[in-house]
């Protein structure tokens, strides 16, 4: 089987990458991604020779029509995923996350690609008191970053619905581990935990969300690719609901440092409270998470203790 897998030489993407090549030692894996501020060659270092990178702009037609000439499936996780940065130049976010999208459909349809799962988030579904979605509620995202992304999911359904393109689509709660850039919550209380600087908490640090470590969710897009079914949305999380402040306090109880590193910021625009999903459709496919959050959250301080080159 041929893949090429879009955003490959980031966060999620290059673990993910990293999971395919030692799994599916058959597969042509072709890693599709424009090494934006947030990708890098080095996140796939240690496998380069087990994969065919390609240097492209999903914006750009040219560069999406050659990777996917002869490929007989898409995994699509390129995409501007960081929200601060959405609430800043939304512009970015509407190209890359929407028409970007917009155009790897248009060439997988004309190419007729078996199979195209895109990669989404629980952000699209907005802010919950109490409860936790289901894949069939109503999107409803309050920040540029979740709308560009709900605006993708629709366009992956309508293709589906239109033009009887295989798509899937997974929407995951907050990854975390290796490989995150550090503008993301954890990497950012972690790096400036180990510098003894202030470790900025937005609001009252009240805000829950759900963590999963990065390998639970890359296996559970492996096997809604594998096992889902055509034309569905599946869930994936770690069933670890924290808050922010919570996280912080973990962090630096593993880094020993004392809580007064702790400083209260003004919140973010539109800062949704909670939020939470319901992921018995992706356990039904023999699909659960495997660490448990303090575990994968010590791991995590140890990889990036360990690896400075990539934070520094
Ligand atoms: P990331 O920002 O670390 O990586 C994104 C990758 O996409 C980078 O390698 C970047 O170079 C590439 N990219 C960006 N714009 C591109 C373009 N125009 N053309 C080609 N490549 C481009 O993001 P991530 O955290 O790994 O997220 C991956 C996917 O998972 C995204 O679709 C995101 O919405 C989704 N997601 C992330 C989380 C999370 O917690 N990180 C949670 C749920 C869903």
């Amino acid at each position: 089987m041929k893949i090429v897998i879009t955003g490959g030489a980031g966060f999620i993407g290059c673990n993910f990458v990293r999971m395919m090549v030692n799994k599916y030692p058959d597969y042509e894996i072709k890693v599709l991604d424009n090494l934006s501020y947030a990708g890098s060659l080095d996140n796939l270092k240690d496998i380069s020779d087990k994969i065919e990178f390609i240097k492209g702009d999903i914006t750009n037609k040219e560069a999406v029509e050659n990777s996917l000439k002869d490929a007989d499936a898409v995994i699509h996780f390129a995409a501007e995923s960081h929200v601060d940065n959405s609430i800043e130049n939304p512009e970015n976010f509407v190209k890359t996350n929407v028409f970007g999208t917009y155009n790897l459909l248009e060439c997988a349809r004309k190419n007729d690609i078996d199979k195209f799962l895109h990669i989404s988030t629980d952000e699209t579904y907005g802010s919950i008191e109490r409860g936790s979605f289901k894949e069939t509620d109503r999107l409803d995202p309050a920040s540029p970053y979740s709308a560009s992304k709900a605006g993708s999911d629709l366009l992956v359904s309508a293709y589906h619905t239109t033009y009887g393109l295989n798509t899937l689509i997974t929407r995951s709660s907050n990854n975390f581990g290796p490989y995150q850039y550090p503008e993301k919550l954890i990497p950012v209380l972690i790096k400036n935990a180990i510098y003894n600087n202030p470790l900025p908490i937005y609001g009252d640090g009240l805000n829950v969300r759900d963590w999963i470590f990065v390998e639970d969710n890359c296996s559970g897009v492996d096997v809604v690719f594998h096992k889902g079914e055509i034309g569905e949305v599946y869930n994936i999380g770690g069933g670890n609901e924290k808050t922010n402040l919570e996280i912080t306090k973990l962090i630096l109880k593993e880094l020993n440092k004392p809580e007064e590193l702790i400083t209260f910021v003004k919140d973010r625009l539109g800062h949704d409270r909670r939020y939470s999903i319901d992921t018995n459709k992706t356990k039904a496919l023999g699909w659960e998470p495997k660490w448990e959050f303090e575990d994968a959250l010590k791991y995590t301080v140890k990889w990036y203790l360990e690896n400075k080159w990539f934070w520094e």
